[in-house]
């Protein structure tokens, strides 16, 4: 009886020590200011579902019929953000390169303490799913900032202008389809495109590279997973 009761005790002092380490981790973003606001753009484009999982959180409802709804929409947003920004990473990123590590290992033990904590207390449970968000705008701001980056490649001639090359540019990663006439079609970046064809106007037309479609697209409109 007295082994049990230590185990638990163990367990219980770890748990809230993963906690608080996994907080202050979350918190320590609160901190990093952009200069724009790079996430909004990002998180319509891609659907992401934290902004509302923060609004959920927030109203006074019983939170048993929440746990599970709260939970999935944060890993999918995760899995599309951390895909979308390892695709766009390019050598202006690379400051953040350390940090995006650490907050993708924090983000893995958020969600392992919000399993642990659903049982035990609904209030910690509710911070932790909050801090998940916190995580998550971050990853979004960081896509929307590479992103931006990418897209300055280009200098976007008129619309109807004449001479200017029509470019298929994915609207998710702004790689641009590489016009190579009798091959396979290859997407390749914006600063592969231009260290190819200079800095010339070019008209963009915008669709969706198999790469996003699959990592992007398909999981969204796949059945919803039931487990
Ligand atoms: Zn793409």
């Amino acid at each position: 009886m007295s082994a049990v009761f230590i185990s638990l005790f163990i367990l219980g002092a770890s748990v809230a020590a993963l906690a608080v380490w996994v907080h202050a981790a979350g918190q320590a973003i609160d901190g990093v200011r952009f200069e724009q606001d790079y996430s909004a753009p990002v998180a319509r484009a891609l659907q992401l579902q934290y902004a509302g999982v923060r609004q959920a959180l927030l109203s006074e409802g019983p939170i048993s019929g929440m746990k599970r709804k709260l939970l999935a929409p944060l890993e999918s947003d995760y899995r599309a953000l951390t895909y979308l920004m390892q695709r766009v990473s390019c050598s202006r990123s690379g400051p953040y390169a350390n940090k995006l590590r650490l907050l993708r290992l924090d983000f893995q033990l958020l969600r392992l303490s919000a399993a642990a904590l659903r049982l035990v207390s609904p209030q910690a449970w509710r911070a932790t799913l909050g801090d998940m968000t916190q995580v998550l705008e971050y990853f979004a701001q960081v896509a929307g900032q590479r992103l931006q980056a990418s897209a300055n490649v280009f200098a976007v001639a008129p619309v109807g202008s004449a001479g200017a090359p029509l470019l298929g540019i994915c609207s998710y990663c702004h790689y641009v389809r590489s016009p190579a006439a009798g091959s396979a079609e290859r997407w390749i970046t914006s600063d592969s495109y231009r260290q190819r064809n200079g800095t010339t106007e070019v008209v963009l037309s915008h669709g969706i590279c198999p790469d996003c479609f699959d990592h992007l697209v398909k999981p969204t409109s796949a059945p919803p997973d039931i487990r």
